[in-house]
């Protein structure tokens, strides 16, 4: 399991609501985590491994060390949401790219955890921005269509250079 680079087209195609949450499902948060902390995020969504699945992986502290901050939230669903903010963020599928989105600040989420059982938590600051960002991924919205049309402008070289580079693979 690897990251998928922006502009591949899986990462428009988004995820799809997991009806089962089975052993296969767990093996496969646990692979994305991994992959999570081998790329050094915070946060990795399914569509970024390749995978169309409503699918979510974070640790705010990015350390592997600190397994009770690990969450994974299967078919998530803002609920509530409330204020905003502008905050500089990144995403593993742009490396080196970093631009201000405004987010809530904010959110209530319900979501099914691992064993099938359905939450509704509230998040703020940090893990908010998380969660909106990986939510994004699952309707194929990436950050940069979030950006200003001036941050647009300041890092359009930057998405140049990985159009070039996904071009010249395929
Ligand atoms: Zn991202």
């Amino acid at each position: 399991m690897e990251v998928v680079y922006y502009p591949d087209p899986v990462l428009r195609r988004g995820g799809k609501p997991i009806p089962a949450i089975d052993e296969q499902l767990r093996a496969t948060a646990s692979e994305m985590l991994e992959v999570m902390y081998r790329y050094r995020g915070v946060g990795l969504a399914a569509p970024q491994v390749g995978l169309e699945l409503d699918l979510m992986v974070l640790n705010p502290s990015g350390d592997k060390k600190d397994k009770d901050e690990e969450m994974v939230l299967v078919n998530p669903k803002i609920v509530e949401r409330k204020g905003s903010e502008f905050g500089e963020e990144g995403c593993l599928s742009f490396p080196g790219i970093y631009a201000d989105v405004e987010r809530n600040l904010e959110i209530t989420v319900e979501y099914q955890d691992l064993e099938g059982e359905t939450k509704k938590i509230h998040f703020d600051d940090f893990l908010a921005r998380i969660i909106q960002h990986e939510l994004d991924h699952l309707t194929g919205v990436l950050f940069v269509d979030r950006v200003s049309s001036v941050e647009k402008l300041r890092i359009r070289g930057k998405l140049q250079e990985l159009e070039q580079k996904f071009q010249a693979q395929t």
